[in-house]
């Protein structure tokens, strides 16, 4: 009903103060939301487990929300769960995530020693990339992640989360390697290890970026592009 339709009903019905009850509609009906606010990751892991926000959710066998030390120094974000993550319930398992284990192996770390999710939380059909409306869907969940874990430096693997993280479509070959940041937090976009997996000459290039990482963490910041 539109403003003055109802400011005519009201006066119809005998109500002597139509003005008050639009004001009382209008704050009611254009007030803003209060956004859900986890206080834990367990929490937002509930929320994530019943979430229908997307498409993604048709399919589904499992969430995949993420797992890790929490507060890490270091996040891996890759773009999705893919077969095995949507079978098992977590992230990065099978050939890429034992490549991962040696990357964070090389930045001094164990698995259980930092955190590793993903832009989704639910694995697009077919292990095609994420589309731009699920990633859109899924961020308030990654960024109250990111939040939460509070991590030093974040690392980007692979096209799909580098891009959707810089906010960018720029190739891999262009993001890779450079400092920038998300959230305020120094980011490096990285190759993907599945892509590793594939690429033997791009191995030199991720070893690179770890070194980057490495320095970043210990202080040592030999590239200032953030
Ligand atoms: Fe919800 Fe994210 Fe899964 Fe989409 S991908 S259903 S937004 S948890």
């Amino acid at each position: 009903m539109r403003a003055r339709d109802l400011t005519r009903y009201c006066r119809d019905i005998g109500w002597t103060d139509p003005p008050a009850l639009l004001a009382r509609i209008t704050k009611a009906s254009y007030e803003p939301k209060p956004q859900p606010r986890w206080e834990t990751l367990d929490e937002l892991a509930r929320e994530v487990e019943s979430c229908t926000r997307c498409r993604l959710a048709e399919k589904r066998s499992n969430t995949v929300v993420g797992e890790g030390d929490v507060p890490a120094a270091v996040m891996f974000i890759g773009e999705g769960p893919g077969s095995e993550e949507d079978r098992t319930g977590r992230p990065f398992v099978g050939q890429a995530g034992i490549l991962l284990d040696g990357m964070i192996f090389a930045l001094g770390f164990e698995r259980r020693q930092v955190y590793i999710g993903n832009v989704v939380k639910c694995r697009p059909p077919g292990n095609r990339d994420p589309r731009e409306d699920e990633m859109a869907a899924c961020s308030e969940f990654l960024d109250r992640q990111i939040e939460l874990i509070g991590p030093r430096v974040i690392v980007a693997l692979g096209r799909v989360a580098a891009r959707r993280l810089t906010g960018t479509d720029k190739p891999m070959g262009a993001l890779r390697g450079r400092w920038t940041s998300y959230l305020g937090i120094p980011l490096m976009p990285m190759f993907h290890p599945a892509y590793l997996l594939r690429n033997e000459l791009a191995k030199r290039a991720a070893w690179d970026d770890l070194k980057s990482v490495r320095q970043r963490l210990s202080g040592v910041d030999s590239d200032s592009r953030a």
